[in-house]
């Protein structure tokens, strides 16, 4: 028997013990059995799609300019074949106008059934995208499942397939949130408390984009704890191009290394001048969903930030990623609340990335899958096949 044969062997027993005793996967089988899905059904030459929704409570509140929350609403997805199973994962912060009954009607419209092998991909994928306009997140949930059942196919992970390194992968920064005293100010012991959590990591995101005086508190209390470098997320806040210029040029003399969607999505003349004075590089989150996107953000913005479920998964986000580097533009990868499902199919991409934002299983309480370990700050991709989950 040679290596390959072995592995491929050891990879399908560990996929099918994880799969019969692990609670995720008890999780999904009892969704199987629901939808009057057999065992039997599971193991069959077709691929068989289960789903169950599942709520990811969040370690802190969690606010941005405009709401707070401390809850996120997924829904757990596995594709069966063969025998082996991949994970996939649709996560729904409720700014994205997707729900777990809208996630939930879409998969029940995908018919997997019609196709004789996982690995037609482009077909599959394409499929998926077809049945709507919208519904990014439900279709991201099928392409991380349908990649991590062809990477255990294959017995190898997606970073290797694609020919890409696990050595000297970035850093994740991990995000401080804002918190408010009872009179609409910054709280700033609460903000304290927060910095202090994040030392163990390399770099500190910060959510701004609300009055002058709020964004400023922020940073200076950050700075009473720590000279970490600090990269910012107005998340659209603010709304005029010279008050968006005097604040970076704030930021930049205080250790700030570069801003996110510092302005309205929609406002890509003003980004495109902004972008020309910027001292800091200046990057599309809000303004840059999917591939289609990118040309027109191209001179407004220095870069994107690509996330798996705004763009529909791994299939799109490879594809960005070509652009982008087509266009000279500079790379980061964002993510939602997520399990360590979707951030470890997102981490598949760290050797292509100068920024990387994939702290959502660290800012949930419950998760209940292992993968991408973060380890001094930087992120580890080990040598597992597919995404590199297992149930816990
Ligand atoms: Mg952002």
């Amino acid at each position: 028997m040679n290596t390959t044969r072995r592995n491929f062997l050891k990879t399908s027993m560990a996929v099918a013990a994880a799969a019969a005793f692990a609670s995720p996967a008890k999780l999904l089988a009892a969704g199987a059995k629901k939808t009057g899905q057999s065992q039997k059904a599971l193991s069959s030459d077709k691929m068989v799609l289960t789903f169950e929704p599942f709520e990811a409570r969040m370690k802190h509140v969690f606010t941005i300019s405009g709401s707070s929350r401390s809850t996120t609403p997924i829904v757990l997805t596995r594709i069966s074949y063969q025998g082996h199973v991949g994970y996939g994962e649709a996560s729904m912060p409720p700014y994205l106008g997707e729900s777990t009954a809208s996630v939930i009607d879409f998969l029940k419209r995908v018919d997997l059934s019609r196709f004789s092998s996982p690995f037609q991909m482009e077909e599959i994928l394409t499929y998926v995208d077809n049945i709507t306009t919208n519904n990014t997140a439900a279709k991201c949930a099928v392409d991380i499942a349908l990649h991590d059942l062809c990477g255990k196919l294959m017995g190898q992970p997606w970073w290797k397939i694609w020919g890409w390194s696990n050595k000297n992968l970035p850093s994740t920064c991990v995000t401080v949130g804002l918190a408010y005293a009872a009179d609409g100010s910054i709280d700033r012991e609460e903000v304290r408390k927060k910095t202090l959590e994040t030392l163990d990591y390399n770099l500190i995101k910060v959510k701004l984009g609300n009055t002058e005086e709020n964004d400023k508190t922020m940073i200076n209390t950050i700075r009473e704890v720590t000279d970490l470098p600090i990269v910012v997320d107005a998340n659209q806040g603010w709304k005029e191009k010279g008050q968006a210029l005097s604040m970076i040029e704030w930021l930049a003399a205080r250790g700030v290394e570069m801003v996110e969607q510092p302005m309205p999505k929609l406002m890509l003349d003003q980004a495109a001048w902004l972008r020309d004075r910027s001292p800091l590089p200046i990057m599309a989150d809000e303004a840059c969903q999917r591939l289609s996107d990118i040309r027109k953000l191209y001179g407004a913005y220095d870069g994107i930030n690509i996330k798996l479920m705004k763009c529909t998964g791994m299939r799109e986000a490879r594809e960005m990623i070509t652009l982008a580097k087509a266009l000279n533009m500079r790379i980061m990868m964002g993510c939602m609340t997520e399990t360590s499902v979707a951030i470890s199919a997102a981490a598949q991409f760290a050797s292509q990335l100068e920024w990387a934002d994939l702290d959502g299983n660290w800012l949930i309480a419950n998760d209940i899958f292992t993968g991408m370990k973060v380890v001094d700050g930087y992120i580890t991709l080990e040598d597992k096949p597919g995404i590199g989950v297992e149930p816990i």
